[in-house]
């Protein structure tokens, strides 16, 4: 007889109270909070198992059959499993499911496709690109040659002649597309064509939406790109993580770029975690939940224009939508304070053009996989906009805010408690 030993809260709670703590008041935020993180979703209680195992303790340096370490049998089952539903369900030559995060994951891409001091094309930070897209204070900034491109002003998309313009002037070894909060569907097949005119390597940077490629609600890049590096736990609901997709010819420099160049030992209950979020993800059901995502996000855009918001770029086709409170007047830090108060959570963002700095922005951005996740549908959407736009506009500096604030917290609370989920966790609280 097999038997599995799983995570046993009952023993967390005699060893450690005080972490123990922690993850109950984590639970309750999870389940009485509105989660519109655009970069969050809720795993499976199945990933969550695989996250919770013994893999955790495996050291297995090294790929499939060509280990640095003993007793690696099962952590090579876990990753050949993880690899081939990733190949199937993206259709790529080939995947590596080690990188411990997203940004791991473009740490490796670039030591795979570039050089120290290569101009790199990719989108700039204040247009929605990534820290690891050319940041200063990132290795991206630091090692490499930046050179950034934009959104052009009146549409707020992507400018592709401005994109091929700069790939001309500048000769980037490596062009990224893929971005942190662009609301809009990216063609990649004019990606393509810029990169193959200057000869670079392109690499879509799919963190964000690689889930909705698995569930087929938007377009897929692995036939456009030589590399795809994403995360696996935004918009996938997987373990939080990283993976990389490229063709065949590309597959030794990546591996290698991941093991040994940026990274020791893979974490193997993450990588077990992994299969089991992308065997879930190639099912009719995960589809259903991409494709209503993108639906849910569409009505919070509209709903929330209703309530003086403007959506950049008009809208969005994918999973978030960003918002320029301008003509509310408030900026994104105190819409996300107040939201916050509200037990809404969801974060302030930078709109294109922004006159605000960072910390303050003139947006939010809000994003639909996590109230997806839970079940929640178009109807839900006006009414959570209906509760943004009340929240955005009490003052916490005073009594009456503040009472109001509590009020929405509590219709909030009332809310997310119809649609619940990690119930089988009841008996611990
Ligand atoms: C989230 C994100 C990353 C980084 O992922 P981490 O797992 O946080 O390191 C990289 N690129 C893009 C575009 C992202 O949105």
């Amino acid at each position: 007889m097999r038997t599995f030993w799983g995570p046993d809260f009952g023993a967390l709670e005699r060893d450690d109270p005080e972490i123990a703590d922690v993850l109950l008041d984590e639970l309750a935020r999870q389940r009485d909070t509105l989660t519109l993180i655009a970069s969050e979703s809720f795993t499976s209680p199945a990933v969550l198992a695989a996250l919770g195992s013994t893999l955790a303790n495996k050291y297995a340096e090294g790929y499939p059959g060509h280990r640095y370490y003993g007793g690696c049998a099962q952590a090579d089952r876990a990753e050949e499993l993880a690899v081939e539903r990733a190949r199937e369900l993206f259709g790529a030559d080939h995947a590596n499911v080690q990188p411990h995060s997203g940004a791991s994951a473009n740490l490796a891409a670039y030591a795979a496709l570039a050089e120290p001091g290569d101009p790199v094309l990719a989108m700039g930070l204040p247009h929605g690109g990534h820290l690891t897209h050319g940041s200063r204070a990132n290795f991206s900034g630091k090692w490499f040659h930046p050179i950034a491109y934009r959104v052009a002003p009146d549409t707020e998309l992507i400018d592709y002649d401005e994109v091929r313009d700069l790939a001309l002037a500048h000769r980037p070894k490596l062009i990224i597309c893929g971005a942190t909060s662009y609301p809009r569907l990216i063609d990649f097949a004019r990606f393509r064509e810029i990169a193959d005119e200057v000869g670079a390597y392109l690499l879509v940077d799919a963190a964000h939406f690689i889930g909705l490629v698995a569930g087929r609600a938007v377009p897929s890049p692995v036939p456009y790109a030589d590399v795809v590096t994403c995360t696996t736990h935004k918009a996938l609901r997987g373990p939080r993580g990283g993976m990389i997709l490229c063709r065949e010819e590309l597959a030794q420099r990546v591996d290698k770029a991941v093991f040994p160049f940026a990274q020791g030992g893979p974490m193997m209950h993450a990588v077990a975690a992994k299969a089991v979020a992308l065997r879930e993800a190639g099912t009719p059901a995960f589809q259903e939940y991409a494709h209503q995502t993108v639906r849910n996000a569409q009505a919070l855009a509209s709903w929330l224009t209703a309530e003086g918001m403007r959506p950049v770029t008009g809208g969005t086709d994918t999973h978030l939508a960003l918002l320029d409170l301008r003509e509310v007047g408030v900026s994104g830090r105190e819409a996300e304070a107040r939201c916050a108060a509200a037990g809404i959570a969801l974060n302030k963002n930078v709109i294109p053009y922004d006159p605000e700095k960072p910390a303050v922005a003139s947006g939010i951005r809000v994003g639909a996989p996590s109230v997806t996740s839970q079940g929640m549908r178009e109807d839900e959407m006006r009414r959570i906009a209906e509760l943004i736009g009340l929240a955005v506009r009490c003052d916490p500096q005073t009594a009456a805010g503040t009472s109001r604030l509590a009020g929405i917290g509590e219709e909030v609370t009332g809310l997310v408690r119809r649609f619940p989920f990690y119930q089988e966790q009841e008996v611990l609280a």
